[in-house]
C-alpha cells in the first residue's frame, strides 16, 4: 500500500497533487511519501514484536539524508556499504551505535571513519577483511565488533544480477568454512565477534529461500556456540520484494517474514537485526514525467518523456517492470492505447515499456513510475550531460525539495581543464 492515489481525477502523493509539485519543481523528479516510508518500516518493526530487534534501513536503496531522518525518527538503524553512506548517515543524525557496515570490500579508511565515528558492527565478508579491520581496531586501541557474512548456498529464486546467496556470487564466506573462520577471528584481540549475518539477496518474492537460509544459520549459530563462541545478534539480511505490479500475485508480507524468522531463530534468544532496503523506500516514491513527443512509427506509437535511463536505470540493467500512470486519471471507459515509452538517450536500451496501455497521451502530459522509490534515484547518472533530477519529500500536505536539480554551471564546472590545454 502506498500514498499515490488518485483523487478527483488527479494523481496526489497524500495530500499534494503531483501537478503542483510539477509547476514548481519541473519535470523530471522523484516524489517520496513520508507515510509510506514510515509505514513500511513500522510493518518491520511490528513484524518482530516481542524479539529484541533493530530493523536497519539499507540505505543503498534511497539515501537521501531526508529519508534516513524521516526514518531515524521512527527509530530505524541504518545499513550502511561505504564510507560516503557511514558520513550520510552520521549527517541525517544517525548515532554509530545505530549504524551496521556491511559490503564486500571494505578498505581500511572505510573501516577507521567508522571505528573513529562509531560503529553498531562490521559485517565481515572475507578473512582478509577481517585482518584489516584487526589492524585498524588495535592501531586506533578500539575493539570492533563483528558478525562474519556467511553464504549459506540457497537460491534466492531472483534476478541473476541481484542473487547474493549462491555459493558462486561474491558475497560472504562458504557456510561450510564457518567454523575455521570462527576461530581464526575470536583469536584477533581487534575483534569482538558478536555474530552472524547473512543477506541471500534482493526482490525476493518467496519465504522458502529465506526459510533454508535461516535454518542453516540457525544450525550453525548452535554450532558455533558449542565451540565457545558467544553468539547473540543475526544480522539476516534484507530481500523481501515488493509487488512492481498492481496485478501479479503479491509477495509475502512483513508480518509473515517476521512470522519466519521467529519460527526459524526464535528459540535462539539473540537479537535479532533486518536490513530492508527495496520494501521500504520502493513503493514509497514515484518518478514523475513530462510527455516531450508521441511519435508514429511503423506500427508503433512511441511516448518520448523527458525521464530517461540515467534517471531510472531499472529497466535497462534489471529489465524491471514500473507500472506507469497518467497524471489525470483517464476517464472511466477510456479506451487504452499501446505505446512504447522511451526516453530521450541515445541508446535503445533508453526504453521503460514496450507496448504498454496508457490513455491517450499527448505532448505535455504528466505520467509516473510507480515504485520507483528504491534503486532509482541513487542508481541515476548524468549521462548525456542530462542534470540528476530533483528529489521531493511530500508530508501530509507539504512538500520540500530535498536534492535541488543542479544548474548546468554547477555541472560542467565541476571539470577542470588541464594547463596544457
Ligand atoms: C542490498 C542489501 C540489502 C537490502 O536489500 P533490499 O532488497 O533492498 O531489501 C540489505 N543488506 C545487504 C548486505 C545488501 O547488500
Amino acid at each position: 500500500m502506498d500514498h499515490f492515489l488518485y483523487r478527483d481525477g488527479a494523481l496526489y502523493a497524500e495530500d499534494v497533487p503531483i501537478s503542483e509539485i510539477a509547476a514548481a519543481v519541473g519535470t523530471p523528479f522523484y516524489a517520496y511519501s513520508t507515510a509510506t516510508l514510515q509505514r513500511h518500516f513500522k510493518l518491520f518493526d511490528d513484524a518482530l514484536e516481542g524479539m529484541d530487534h533493530l530493523v536497519c534501513y539499507a540505505m543503498k536503496a534511497a539515501s537521501n539524508q531526508a529519508i534516513l531522518r524521516t526514518l531515524a525518527q521512527v527509530g530505524a538503524g541504518m545499513d550502511v556499504v561505504s564510507e560516503g553512506e557511514y558520513l550520510r548517515a552520521k549527517a541525517a543524525g544517525v548515532p554509530g551505535e545505530k549504524i551496521v557496515f556491511s559490503g564486500v570490500g571494505k578498505t581500511a579508511r572505510e573501516i577507521r571513519t567508522a571505528l573513529t565515528g562509531g560503529i553498531r558492527q562490521f559485517n565481515v565478508e572475507s578473512e582478509p577483511e577481517m585482518e584489516v579491520i584487526n589492524a585498524v581496531a588495535l592501531e586506533l586501541g578500539v575493539v570492533a565488533p563483528i558478525t562474519v557474512r556467511v553464504n549459506p548456498d540457497v537460491d534466492a529464486k531472483t534476478h541473476a544480477k541481484i542473487a547474493t546467496g549462491k555459493s558462486e556470487n561474491k558475497f560472504g564466506i562458504p557456510i561450510a568454512r564457518a567454523s575455521e573462520v570462527y576461530t581464526r577471528a575470536a583469536a584477533l584481540p581487534g575483534l569482538d565477534v558478536i555474530g552472524i549475518d547473512v543477506h541471500i539477496g534482493s526482490q525476493l518474492t518467496e519465504l522458502e529461500p529465506f526459510e533454508l537460509a535461516y535454518q542453516k544459520v540457525a544450525e550453525l549459530t548452535e554450532q558455533l556456540r558449542n565451540e565457545g563462541h558467544n553468539i547473540r545478534r543475526l544480522d539476516l539480511g534484507g530481500g523481501l520484494g515488493i509487488p512492481y505490479t498492481r496485478s501479479n500475485e503479491a509477495p509475502p508480507l512483513p508480518v509473515e517474514y517476521g512470522a519466519l524468522i521467529k519460527k526459524t531463530l526464535g528459540h535462539l534468544g539473540c537479537e535479532i537485526e533486518i536490513e530492508p532496503g527495496r520494501l521500504i523506500a520502493g513503493n514509497a516514491g514515484i518518478l514523475v514525467s513530462d510527455v516531450i513527443y508521441v511519435k508514429s512509427g511503423e506500427g508503433r506509437d512511441f511516448l518520448i518523456v523527458d525521464a530517461a535511463m540515467n534517471d531510472l536505470i531499472r529497466p535497462a540493467m534489471y529489465e524491471a517492470h514500473h507500472d506507469i500512470v497518467a497524471v489525470n486519471e483517464p476517464a472511466p471507459g477510456t479506451e487504452m492505447q499501446a505505446y512504447d515509452i522511451v526516453g530521450p538517450v541515445c541508446e535503445s536500451g533508453d526504453t521503460f515499456a514496450k507496448q504498454r496501455n496508457m490513455p491517450p497521451l499527448a505532448s505535455g502530459d504528466l505520467i509516473a513510475f510507480r515504485s520507483a522509490g528504491a534503486y532509482g534515484a541513487v542508481m541515476s547518472s548524468e549521462y548525456n550531460t542530462r542534470p540528476l533530477i530533483p528529489e521531493v519529500l511530500v508530508n501530509g500536505d507539504q512538500f520540500a525539495v530535498i536534492r535541488p536539480r543542479p544548474t548546468f554551471d554547477e555541472m560542467i564546472n565541476r571539470d577542470t581543464i588541464p594547463e596544457w590545454l
